[in-house]
């Protein structure tokens, strides 16, 4: 029998088709050189070509000239992508990888059918994820449950179940009923004359999980002179749908908080979630060959803004701050680092609260296998990318982990607690709160 998958597909047909198809031109700018390799996690683990950018971006081509067809191997090299964007990072010659890959995702989610199982977990995903009010009714036994099933994966009993069913749980947060029901002010004075009016995004997983996360978030914001609305209205980004190639829902998304935002009126628009914020600025991108939602699109992305960038703009900070003495080992969250190119100011702010120690992790532009989610359909490398990010955390004795993006806070704790570390992983701007504060 042969094994090979493709020889059993008797017309893969072409692989792409229709509008979002990937860019000839932007394909183009790759010059094949390879200096993008070492910083791509999947070529790290595996040493494979196709696993490569230049790999991806070959295969891209092929698909485009109709070289290749939509079959379970060319998919396979295109799921494993974490779109971390270290390629970008590294890339000399500018690739745009990240519009590249979108495309190319969007067209293997329409055109492709994967097997049932898979089809069916996805759906799964995207049907409770983007939604917070079913995310929180799904969420909600966890309230009681996550106690049970930390216990019960410290003893090992989970690991009959099936992996991805292990990574679910691995990366649950830990719930509590005020984290579930707490709801955001919508509206909060500047502390002292404002100097200027923001509006914030609360997020689907981070409003539920990582509440206090959003409260830092308006608490520093109004400490520094910031008038900050949190619209009620807001819905998901859509970050989730458009890096797992569901562009259709990605727009839908869009288009609703593009209205809501507008509606607010503020200078600028303050996220506090890496992946939210780097799919935020691509509105522009996503609606490009829109003629009716274009401009409006480019508008909103104009404002967006990582939290750490709006107070490095507000200039001198108006609160003392406090000291808190620890090892703090920074990571980069990639769509924060590599993305958007936020690497010095979150930096910045913490090496500004008397007592940091601030400190890098080795392989710092390596991704530590969150993705989105990755670490759902793609358990395997993402436990190995997680371990391997963890390892390179633990040889600095951190007391405490900062990073700014609630699926990297997830993933290094699941990865630290599988190898004996019970860190204290906080977003950056809960230290800057605590530090104001003086808790
Ligand atoms: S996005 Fe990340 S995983 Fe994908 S090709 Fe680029 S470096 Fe590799
Ligand atoms: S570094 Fe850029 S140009 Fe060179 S192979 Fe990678 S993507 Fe292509």
């Amino acid at each position: 029998m042969n094994s090979n998958p493709e020889s059993r597909i008797p017309n893969p047909g072409l692989a792409f088709s229709g509008p979002d198809q990937p860019s000839m031109a932007l394909i183009d700018a790759c010059v094949h050189c390879g200096f993008c390799l070492p910083s791509c996690p999947t070529y790290v683990l595996w040493q494979e070509e196709m696993d490569t950018p230049r790999g991806r971006v070959y295969l891209m081509k092929a698909g485009l000239e109709g070289r290749a067809g939509m079959t379970p191997t060319f998919v396979s090299h295109f799921d494993a992508c974490l779109g971390c964007m270290a390629c970008v990072t590294a890339c000399p010659s500018g690739v745009q990888y990240g519009p590249l890959i979108e495309r190319t995702r969007a067209q293997i989610e329409r055109h492709y059918t994967r097997p049932a199982g898979e089809r069916l977990f996805r759906s799964m995903l995207f049907s409770i994820l983007p939604y917070p009010s079913r995310l929180r009714i799904a969420m909600a036994p966890l309230v009681i449950l996550g106690p049970l099933l930390r216990a019960l994966e410290r003893s090992g009993l989970l690991n009959v179940l099936p992996r991805r069913v292990r990574s679910l749980i691995a990366v649950a947060p830990q719930l509590t009923l005020g984290s579930l029901t707490t709801r955001m002010p919508e509206h909060t004075a500047s502390v002292g004359t404002s100097r200027m009016t923001v509006a914030i995004l609360t997020g689907c997983v981070q409003r539920l999980a990582f509440a206090a996360v959003n409260q830092a978030t308006i608490d520093v914001l109004a400490a520094e002179g910031c008038t900050v609305e949190a619209p009620a209205a807001q819905g998901c980004c859509g970050a989730l749908a458009l890096h797992a190639g569901n562009i259709d829902q990605a727009r839908v998304f869009a288009k609703r908080n593009i209205e809501v935002f507008e509606h607010a009126n503020v200078d600028r628009i303050v996220v506090n979630a890496a992946g939210c914020g780097s799919s935020m600025k691509e509105y522009g991108e996503l609606f490009h060959d829109d003629p009716a939602w274009a401009s409006r699109a480019r508008a909103f992305s104009e404002k967006v803004r990582d939290v750490s960038e709006v107070l490095i703009e507000l200039g001198d900070p108006r609160m003392t701050r406090h000291p808190i003495n620890a090892r703090v080992v920074y990571h980069d969250a990639c769509h924060l680092a590599h993305a958007q190119g936020v690497r010095a100011q979150p930096r910045a702010l913490l090496a500004a609260i008397p007592g940091v120690e601030l400190l890098s992790p080795a392989e710092a532009e390596i991704c530590c296998g969150s993705a989105g989610i990755y670490n759902l359909v793609q358990p395997e490398p993402a436990m190995q990318l997680g371990e391997r990010k963890a390892r390179n955390i633990a040889a600095l004795a951190p007391d405490i982990i900062a990073t700014a993006n609630p699926g990297c806070i997830l993933q290094i704790a699941a990865a630290g607690r599988r190898l004996g570390h019970d860190w204290k992983i906080v977003h950056p701007i809960e230290l800057i709160d605590r530090s104001i504060k003086g808790e």
